[in-house]
């Protein structure tokens, strides 16, 4: 039984970046459905009862029924994709990075702003609906990357690990952004939490 991830903020916490009404619907409508029909999904699937997240989105081509697939994918993503974009979202971000990520970043992207503008640059083109990610390749380099619906890189199966995703669903920003994409990128990093990016760097290249 996979839970859903709750928010450890309150819904208008990210004002004004992301308005509470957003972030209510987003946590207790999409991501709730998302996480009750992976859970329903998973009766009826070829894994172990407690299989982690992973298992899920790294084993599905062992799910030979194309329907049942279908909905582990879009569910076992929206599920892995929001627990991840949720956790690193804070009212207290940490502005920047430290240590060895920072130096990570500024030697591949040459600077924290180069990096912000690949992430927004991969969410900005993505037609559709999808995401943006930071992830951590199995050499331990970083990459910028972007997914429709809700795939991620982890079940595209590049083998890297995702450590900052961001959501470019109309969802995400419509009720405040309007259509304007970009500006909702631009914005989202004010409450990008650097401390949890990090951890989750930390934990990918250990
Ligand atoms: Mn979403």
């Amino acid at each position: 039984m996979f839970e859903k991830y709750e928010l450890p903020y309150a819904f208008d916490a990210l004002e004004p970046v992301i308005d509470a009404l957003t972030m209510e619907t987003h946590s207790t409508k999409h991501h709730a459905a998302y996480t009750n029909a992976l859970n329903a999904a998973m009766e009826n699937a070829p894994f172990d009862e407690g299989a982690c997240i992973y298992c899920v989105m790294k084993g599905l081509d062992k799910v030979e029924d194309d329907a049942l697939r279908n909905t582990l994918r879009n569910n076992g993503g929206g599920y892995f994709n929001h627990n991840l974009y949720f956790s690193i979202l804070s009212p207290n971000a940490k502005a920047a990075p430290e240590g060895e990520l920072a130096e990570k970043i500024d030697a591949t992207f040459g600077s924290l702003d180069a990096l912000k503008e690949a992430v927004n640059k991969a969410g900005a083109t993505r037609f559709g609906s999808g995401w943006a990610w930071l992830s951590v390749t199995p050499d331990g380099d970083l990459v910028v990357s972007s997914s429709p619906n809700q795939d991620n890189p982890v079940i595209e199966g590049t083998g890297n690990e995702p450590i900052l995703g961001i959501d470019v669903w109309e969802h995400a920003y419509y009720l405040k952004y309007k259509n304007l994409r970009p500006k909702y990128l631009e914005e989202i990093w004010k409450v990008i939490d650097w401390a949890a990016v990090e951890a989750k760097y930390a934990e990918a290249v250990k």
